[in-house]
């Protein structure tokens, strides 16, 4: 069985079902030896997946040439793969002036050592002037559409809101995709809402953090992880019940978030080869057996009484 790959939006690219969240090869969850970045990435495109998703503010630019120097080892043809790159957001802040996100795709071109990507995407938009996207930053990346470096534009952030703000207000066909994260998973699957809105403007939608950036694993969270010590608590539990039931809580976490069909790709952060197949695994095993009813309801039951708190203590990132 192959790994289901779906149509995003009307880009026209189909991408795998799993995207490869390249932050972690940025350190963002521990040190990744270039050796394990090769192999995780290797192992990844060799199991089916093509869409690879990165950021110059993952590691402070490390994600973006670490997957650069893999790609290039590897040596993938480009048009068998789908790149996605930021900009506006930096180590040292945000800038979503035209100036600087124009700078910006030429030097992640630079580290990623490609001619285009894919996909250019406004990082984290909620953290600047959302006038100044419509205005100043998305026409800057249409010109740099025009010009070769990107073939599709997209923009990212927490708030479900920023989305609306932004389309109701860009000219039709001007932002391609959307991706959202942490609100398509089984602790919060609020982005369902806005499905319906994002097809009648024709965009497509990713969608990241199935595992809540950690929160939904057996191990736990990074310590700078956003969440109170309620839901920490509450995922803890739900790991543990997972645990007695013999399953593995990640698996049935990111088997809940592919679910949707309209959203096109789920982006899982990895960092080693166990992560890429254990996740490759459960996408397959939800397109054979199917989903794993009396489990996920019941995780559901354990993570509810944190529903409506979890979105107070998420809401900005640092
Ligand atoms: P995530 O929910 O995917 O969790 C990642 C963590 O889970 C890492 O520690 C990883 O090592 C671990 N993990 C992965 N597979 C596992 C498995 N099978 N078993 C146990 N642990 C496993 O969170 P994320 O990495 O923040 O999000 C995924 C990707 O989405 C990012 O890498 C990034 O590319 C993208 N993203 C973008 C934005 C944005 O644009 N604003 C925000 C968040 C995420």
């Amino acid at each position: 069985m192959e790994l289901e790959r779906r149509e995003l939006g009307k880009t026209g690219l189909k991408v795998s079902c799993v995207g490869f969240g390249a932050s972690p090869l940025g350190n963002v969850f521990g040190a990744v030896s270039p050796d394990e970045a090769l192999a995780a990435v290797s192992r990844a495109i060799s199991l089916g997946i093509n869409f690879f998703d990165t950021s110059p503010y993952y590691g402070a630019t490390l994600s973006e040439t670490v997957l650069g120097n893999c790609l290039h080892q590897l040596g993938v043809p480009r048009d068998e793969i789908v790149i996605s790159t930021k900009c506006g957001r930096y180590a040292d802040g945000f800038d979503f002036s035209a100036e600087r996100v124009t700078r910006s795709i030429e030097e992640s071109l630079g580290r990623l050592r490609l001619d285009y990507v894919d996909i250019l995407h406004c990082h984290d938009i909620e953290f600047g002037s959302l006038e100044q996207i419509v205005n100043e930053t998305i026409p800057a990346l249409q010109k740099l559409k025009e010009a070769g470096k990107t073939r599709f534009i997209g923009i990212t952030g927490l708030p479900l809101e920023i989305f609306t703000y932004v389309l109701d207000r860009v000219p039709p066909g001007s932002v391609d995709v959307i991706l959202s994260y942490c609100h398509y998973g089984i602790n919060d699957s609020t982005l369902l809402d806005l499905l319906p809105y994002l097809k009648s403007k024709n965009v497509g939608v990713i969608s990241a953090s199935p595992l809540a950036m950690g929160l939904l694993t057996e191990d736990g969270p990074p310590d700078w992880h956003p969440a109170s010590p309620e839901l920490k608590s509450a995922c803890r539990a739900a790991a543990l019940y997972c645990k007695e039931e013999g399953q593995n809580i990640s698996k049935l976490a990111l088997q809940y978030s592919l679910m949707n069909k309209d959203i096109s790709t789920m982006l899982v952060g990895m960092n080693s080869v166990v992560q890429v197949e254990d996740n490759v695994s459960a996408a397959l095993e939800l397109s054979g057996v199917g989903k794993h009813d009396v489990l996920l309801r019941r995780m559901e039951t354990i993570l509810e009484p944190v529903e409506l708190l979890k979105r107070l203590i998420m809401p900005y990132l640092p």
